[in-house]
């Protein structure tokens, strides 16, 4: 530790939610001590050969929906996570939409979420039609909760010959989506194995994850088809992105079909046999994306230092815990964040660093508090509530590590 972590670790902090706050502060001081910063949130890192791939599409004309470059980033995909076949799609929200339909999500069909995370999540399960049914998570990993989704699916499910109903509603509830929150890994053994019992399909929602693993198997890998966003303030971008990968032939053939149109042939006619969705990744996104997988290495080792120096700036910290990765599984750390034990803490810490220049944000707001979710149906939130509450993130972009004073 340096000196000034070992002064900010003498410190003595009071219960008071102003000396907490004015403690967080002092301890972030010494991981990023520009005075004023700004320190953003996460970043956009653009680097090595962004610029000549990006040209290369806007010296030959390939900018669009068809090009070298998207089968270049969907095998880069495939390499990285290890999944048989990667579809590159225009956001991670129709990549989340696209794997739902792929897997016959129907409309008045329930889909179980967390109500801890990005809005797309439920989004995607409305776009079909379907009713987004919202479970809890647990603190350690941030992701669905397997106890408390067990002791839900016995009060409220019922298995009928191999389709799960929700006894309350009378739907049939489908799938389910965990979600690797802030790139910390859902706990998807025991998850896998309460969908298998209760004929559950399973999309990963991991728009946030790239990087992350369980073991050594990828995010994204244990479901039927796991979903990534490539938006500008994610791990790596491309502008603006997604994709989804599955080990299933038949159902990556009907996630290309879906995605580019329902079109059934290469030539100059055009046909289609199907109400499509055009989802494709452009080329032009799709030169940025190679560029910036590349050099995910370097990003992932660049955010676990900043994630190692946080962690030991907070080890001792009072009413706040640094959030690591699970005991399960490793963490990309996308978003660093803060779990505070009380919320006026948290609030006061968030003022303090956001006008010291430290972009700073509270943990997702819950779903089911949001007007077009409020009357959807749900388990106990208690976990999520919490979390919401108590939660902030901190600057956690891969070009920030330049700033940690050695
Ligand atoms: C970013 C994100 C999405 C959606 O991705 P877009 O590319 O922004 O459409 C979905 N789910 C989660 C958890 C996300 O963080």
């Amino acid at each position: 530790m340096s000196d000034a972590a070992i002064e900010a670790a003498d410190r003595p902090a009071t219960d008071r939610p102003t000396d907490i706050a004015e403690d967080v502060f002092e301890r972030l001081k010494v991981v990023l001590p520009r005075a004023g910063g700004p320190y953003p949130l996460h970043a956009p890192e653009i680097d090595g050969n962004a610029w000549d791939y990006v040209k290369d599409c806007l010296d030959t004309g390939w900018v669009s929906s068809v090009g070298a470059w998207v089968d270049r980033f969907e095998e880069m995909i495939c390499e990285i996570t290890g999944a048989r076949h990667a579809i590159a799609t225009i956001n991670g929200t129709a990549a989340l939409h696209a794997a739902l339909l792929t897997v016959g999500v129907k409309p008045g069909d329930e889909v179980l979420v967390p109500s801890f995370t990005f809005v797309a999540t439920a989004n995607a399960v409305s776009y079909c039609g379907a009713t987004p049914h919202f479970v809890d998570c647990e603190i350690e990993g941030l992701g669905i909760d397997p106890a408390a989704l067990d002791a839900h699916l016995a009060w409220i499910g019922e298995v009928r010959g191999d389709t799960l109903v929700n006894r309350q509603t009378g739907a049939v509830i489908r799938a389910i989506i965990p979600v690797h929150c802030y790139g910390h890994p859902a706990d998807m053994a025991a998850l896998c194995e309460i969908a298998d019992r209760h004929h559950l399909t399973v999309i990963e929602d991991s728009a946030e994850s790239l990087g992350s693993r369980i073991d050594e198997t990828h995010t994204g890998r244990f479901g039927r088809i796991g979903a990534f966003s490539f938006n500008g303030n994610k791990t790596i971008t491309t502008g603006g992105g997604g994709a989804v990968i599955t080990d299933d032939d038949l159902l990556a053939r009907r996630l290309k079909h879906l995605t580019t149109t329902a079109r059934t042939n290469d030539g100059a006619d055009l046909v289609h046999d199907m109400v499509g969705y055009n989802y494709r990744l452009p080329n032009i996104n799709a030169a940025l994306g190679c560029a910036q997988l590349e050099t995910l290495d370097q990003k992932l080792t660049a955010k676990r230092q900043l994630s190692d120096h946080y962690r030991d700036a907070f080890a001792d910290a009072k009413g706040v815990r640094y959030l690591l990765s699970p005991s399960w599984g490793e963490c990309n750390n996308w978003l660093c964040g803060l779990l505070f034990d009380a919320r006026d803490t948290r609030d006061a810490a968030q003022r303090l660093l956001s006008n010291a220049g430290y972009e700073c944000r509270p943990f997702w707001a819950p779903l089911h508090g949001m007007p077009m979710y409020a009357s959807a149906p749900r388990a106990s939130l208690v976990v999520t509530e919490h979390l919401s509450a108590c939660g902030l993130t901190l600057p956690s972009g891969a070009g920030v590590k330049a700033e940690i004073k050695r």
